[in-house]
């Protein structure tokens, strides 16, 4: 991925210095030239564009690994006894992306724990907040 951006960077830098290029071109004398380092920029920034959509795929699927990580972990920790049961323990069990406010952006997910134990049908929902964008109170997820 960093490839990808360092990639994305030199090609947005390569833009720049040619519209610098471009600006101190007399046009009216030298018609090919600003031509060519026209056509030069439009490559760059397409360069850009592709490396940074590569950067783009890349973040996602890290994210969405990293996501995938979490749930497993928080899956292998019970967070605590079933208050209904007192027996079993509460796990997570799914999630589901949070589309509210497109706070999915920021991996916000939704996830459900519920009791482990047959017969037991407690389950609590619980926003998982990764960057800490939900304010403490927010009741945007329809809890
Ligand atoms: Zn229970």
């Amino acid at each position: 991925m960093l490839t990808e951006i360092v990639t994305g960077i030199s090609a947005a830098k390569q833009a720049a210095e040619l519209v610098k290029e471009l600006r101190d071109i007399d046009r009216s004398v030298d018609e090919a030239t600003f031509k060519l380092k026209l056509a030069e920029l439009t490559e760059a920034l397409a360069d850009t564009k592709i490396a940074l959509s590569e950067a783009k795929i890349r973040i996602d699927e890290l994210e969405k690994a990293n996501s995938d990580y979490e749930a497993k972990l928080a899956n292998s920790i019970p967070i605590g006894i079933c208050p209904k049961c007192e027996k079993g323990k509460v796990r997570f069990e799914s999630k589901k992306a949070v589309t509210t406010g497109r706070l999915d952006v920021y991996g916000v997910e939704k996830w459900t724990m519920a009791c482990d134990l047959e017969g037991c049908d407690y389950s609590e929902a619980k926003i998982h907040d990764p960057a800490g964008v939900v304010p403490k109170n927010a009741k945007v997820i329809g809890r």
